[in-house]
């Protein structure tokens, strides 16, 4: 690209010109202004760093940067005392502003692609002595750039951009910059669900307009986002919405969802966040390479702590899922994979295949072991062995079935919670409702025995239509003391000082603490209403409310993506 590539500094007038914004229609509007008449690559790379990320999502790019880090590396680029770095970043209350107001340059001759390669390159910079090496190739790239381009360099080393840009919004602005229908977003999102790397798909479009689109098919080492499950609220239900005679029940596990990748002896093992998990579970890993037949292959399961020929619960589960200690806990707790879907083989692509055709095609590259398993099932026209194979289900302590579509439609929807996977759960039978996976944004503070810890937690679902997320529920009951003391200890890593730009509040409900949406809760509920107290699809000052909410559990499997939407939560209600 040379000296004509795309300069940085217009990306960060972009970025100070967002962050100014709250609307998400200008936000898009903005941003597809700038996209307009880019080169493909300028789109790529604009596309992660919008998004605080240097690259995919599924490719393991963190920073690695902490505030303390950070403050240090300030203090060495201004040349100031460590102190008084300190001192105004406690002021300003975010590192970006601090290094906006430490430096003086106004000039600079930074291109996009040179700040992100220079990231990419200190991200790569690990292992002894690595520190050091980092702080310096930090401190010289902040020293290139001006005032403004520093305050983003540091905010996206932080990985918190602070602009209210969710992925949302930019594949929206993609289709508005990019073709002329803003309908086609639907198109493009479902484009993003197979391809998962926004730069790419961005560049892509840029190139070919909505043809860009359509070029993208499931491969190697590229995780598909997973497809996903309805709800029904009584059992007759399914039977309304299922198409086909005949129905297959499977067996629901309640673990952590894992796409793998196999490629000869190379197996990748991604989670439902597209991170790379291989590395916490080595025996699945080796497990694959024994017990998969086919030499190229992309699988769909869940993981679940396993002992003696026994499923354990999910805490076990989460009481693995580490990146240090592998060893040790590998032998303290066992896992085991239930494979259920097949969306690869040998450089085919299975989407487009029936259920009935996938599962085949499974069984016949799979010989099940210890580790590797399929997920039983039960396959018939006659509804009353489904209700007794989910009865038997329930009896062997696994939370319930997903009744999968058998008809000649029953593809593979990557991303989708669609009517051709609906699941029945143990809770529903009983009469209680479903449980909402929420993020925590916001603590008020405690009294009495909780004084010092937080008396109870506002969480919120999304909104994915706004890209934002909307306030449901304030969460006080259900926690033990263990809980508290580990939640707590994880939120205060995500306090903020203000509002975090993609929440919508309402005064009433202002927190003592607000906190970056990243923190997953699942909550049980009794009722969902109408109240003015919250935010999430709100309608004429009245949002919709969990009432008497009650906490479960920490969902580390789960990011502020994957939550449940508001679009649900109607459908719950009704
Ligand atoms: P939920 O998390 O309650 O929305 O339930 C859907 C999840 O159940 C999926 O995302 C999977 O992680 C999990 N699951 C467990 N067993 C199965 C199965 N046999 N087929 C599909 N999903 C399953």
């Amino acid at each position: 690209m040379g000296k004509r590539g795309a300069s940085f500094s217009e990306f960060a007038s972009l970025c100070s010109e967002l962050e100014k914004i709250s609307s998400n229609i200008s936000l898009r509007k903005k941003l597809a202004k700038y996209f307009k008449g880019k080169k493909g690559r300028t789109i790529k790379y604009a596309s992660y760093l919008i998004l605080g990320q240097i690259g995919p999502k599924y490719e393991d790019l963190a920073m690695g940067f902490g505030t303390k880090t950070m403050v240090k590396i300030l203090a060495r680029t201004f040349d100031k005392d460590e102190e008084r770095v300190r001192k105004l970043f406690k002021k300003k209350g975010d590192l970006g502003d601090t290094a906006n107001t430490l430096s003086k340059r106004k000039r600079s001759s930074l291109k996009l692609k040179h700040v992100l390669d220079r990231l990419k390159k200190i991200q790569k910079t690990s292992g002894e002595g690595s520190q050091e090496e980092r702080a310096e190739e930090m401190a010289e790239l902040l020293q290139d750039a001006t005032a403004e381009e520093a305050k983003f360099i540091v905010r996206i080393a932080l990985e918190n951009m602070r602009l209210g840009v969710g992925e949302m919004t930019v594949l929206e602005a993609f289709a508005e910059a990019f073709t002329d229908d803003a309908e086609n977003k639907d198109v493009i999102e479902n484009s993003y669900n197979v391809c998962t790397d926004i730069g790419e798909l961005g560049e892509s479009l840029a190139e070919h307009g909505m043809k860009g689109a359509k070029r993208f098919s499931i491969s190697l080492g590229r995780p598909v986002k997973v497809m996903l499950a309805q709800r029904v609220d009584k059992v007759s239900e399914i039977l309304e919405k299922i198409k086909g005679n005949r129905i297959a029940a499977e067996e629901k596990y309640d673990g952590e969802r894992v796409e793998i990748h196999k490629d000869g002896k190379d197996v990748q093992l991604f989670s439902r966040r597209l991170e790379d998990i291989s590395d916490q579970y080595p025996e699945i890993v080796e497990g694959m390479r024994k017990c998969v037949k086919a030499k190229k292959a992309v699988l769909d399961g869940e993981i679940v702590a396993y002992k003696n020929g026994k499923i354990q619960s999910f805490q076990k589960l989460m009481q693995r899922r580490r990146k240090y200690d592998v060893k040790e806990y590998r032998k303290k707790i066992p896992v085991a994979v239930f494979l259920f879907d097949v969306l690869y083989v040998n450089g085919r692509s299975f989407l487009k295949k029936s259920y009935p055709e996938r599962r085949k095609k499974l069984e016949s590259i799979v010989n099940q072991s210890t580790r590797i398993k399929l997920a039983g099932r039960k396959v018939s026209t006659n509804f009353k062995e489904i209700k007794k194979f989910f009865q038997k289900c329930v009896d062997k302590g696994l939370e319930g079935i997903i009744v999968k579509s058998t008809a000649k439609e029953s593809v593979y929807q990557p991303g989708n919670r669609g009517w051709l996977w609906i699941k029945w759960k143990k809770e529903y039978a009983e009469g209680m409702k479903e449980t909402i996976d929420a993020v925590i944004v916001g603590s008020y503070h405690g009294r009495g025995r909780r004084k010092g810890h937080y008396g109870a937690l506002l969480c919120a679902v999304l909104n994915k239509d706004k890209d934002r997320f909307e306030t449901f529920t304030k969460v006080g009951t259900g926690f033990t003391d263990k809980d508290f003391e580990s939640i707590g200890k994880k939120l205060k890593k995500l306090k903020a000082r203000k509002k975090p730009k993609r929440l919508k509040v309402k005064k009433r409900m202002e927190p003592d603490i607000y906190y970056r949406p990243e923190m997953v809760i699942e909550v049980l509920g009794a009722e969902i209403t109408r109240s003015p107290s919250h935010t999430a699809g709100e309608k004429d000052g009245k949002g919709l409310a969990l009432r008497f909410p009650r906490f479960l559990r920490v969902r580390e499997d789960k990011g502020p993506e994957d939550i449940t939407t508001v679009r649900e939560v109607r459908q719950i209600k009704k």
